[in-house]
């Protein structure tokens, strides 16, 4: 199959040509394509190398380099799919998005900016954060013509109002702005991990108010993957539909490289088959967001996004395919 593939697209460099700890790490080894000469580009994977969001321990800046480097260990074929996303969509890495870090303010507005460019182009963006404020700007522009439904992994919902006396731009308030935005559809959100201690109920009451469906970590023990996964695609349907992967979504045992562990999560394969079990949907963007490389120097929680990141890329590939031949 891989040396008789037609391949009209963008392929990663080869571990069988060169080797894999060798070359310039861009995601998944593909290559580096800057917005203005994205033209064509189906799906881009972009870095936000943004952490200004972050209430507690910070980090996530440096989650796209680490997470680039350690997608070299990902190979080019998904057996489990049986798929090769780069034959199906032509993919490429469009590096970072623009940010400021001396002002959160004006890095929304560059984050949205960057991602308006790329909806524009017709690109779908799979990006690695960063902290989870990153998914605000980036739903603002998916959703800018119509609001996406979301499938969110998570530890937290990020839906509180604000935090340190009214402060309403944090990584825990993403979702709570997107559906004020109305880029956000909150009866086609399911959020599916959350669990850990809470200052209060405020983020459920808001989910409740505006029909969030959240699948807080004991239902999901009960469910298992396959049912869980088949109440989230009764709640998407076959709309747009954004993929949001907190890394806290997993268990600190598989994702000590974050700011805001919970304990009891998710292992990487009931993530991995979960995710897996979204293929067909409609995905029209995705992100990986909170690894924090600072407390993970094995690089072991980025390997897990990067794996994230993998199986969604397969999934969209797919999805892009099947809608280009139509
Ligand atoms: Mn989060
Ligand atoms: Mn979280």
């Amino acid at each position: 199959m891989d040396k008789t593939a037609h391949k009209p697209f963008n392929q990663p460099l080869s571990g069988l040509i060169t080797p894999r700890f060798a070359g310039i790490a861009t995601f998944m080894r593909l290559p580096h394509v800057p917005l203005g000469k994205a033209k064509g580009i189906e799906i881009g994977l972009i870095g936000v190398p943004f952490d200004g969001g972050t209430t507690n321990r910070p980090g996530p800046r440096h989650g796209p380099r680490q997470i680039r480097d350690m997608s070299q260990m990902i190979r080019r074929v998904n057996p489990a799919m049986k798929i090769c996303p780069y034959d199906l969509a032509n993919i490429a890495d469009l590096g970072d998005a623009d940010v400021n870090p001396a002002d959160l303010k004006d890095s929304m507005k560059r984050i949205e900016r960057f991602y308006s460019k790329v909806v524009g182009l017709g690109i779908r963006p799979m990006s690695a954060g960063g902290d989870h404020l990153v998914s605000y700007p980036i739903l603002k522009a998916v959703g800018q013509k119509e609001p996406v439904g979301m499938v969110h992994f998570d530890a937290h919902t990020d839906l509180f109002d604000s935090y340190f006396g009214g402060y309403k731009i944090t990584h825990g308030t993403p979702f709570r702005r997107a559906i004020e935005d109305g880029v956000l559809d909150p009866k086609r959100t399911i959020q599916i991990g959350i669990r850990g201690s809470m200052y209060d109920y405020e983020d459920r009451d808001f989910a409740e108010k505006v029909g969030v469906r959240i699948i807080e970590i004991e239902e999901f023990a009960k469910l298992g993957v396959e049912k869980t996964i088949e109440l989230a695609r009764g709640i998407v349907g076959s709309g747009p539909t954004y993929v949001s992967f907190d890394i806290d979504a997993l268990d600190p045992a598989y994702a000590p490289g974050t700011g805001t562990p919970e304990v009891g999560g998710f292992t990487n394969r009931e993530a991995v088959f979960m995710l897996r079990l979204l293929r067909g949907l409609n995905i029209v963007g995705a992100d990986v967001v909170e690894v924090s490389p600072p407390f993970d120097p094995t690089g072991y929680t980025a390997f897990n996004a990067a794996n994230v990141m993998w199986e969604l890329l397969c999934i969209m590939s797919e999805n892009v395919a099947e809608r280009r031949s139509r």
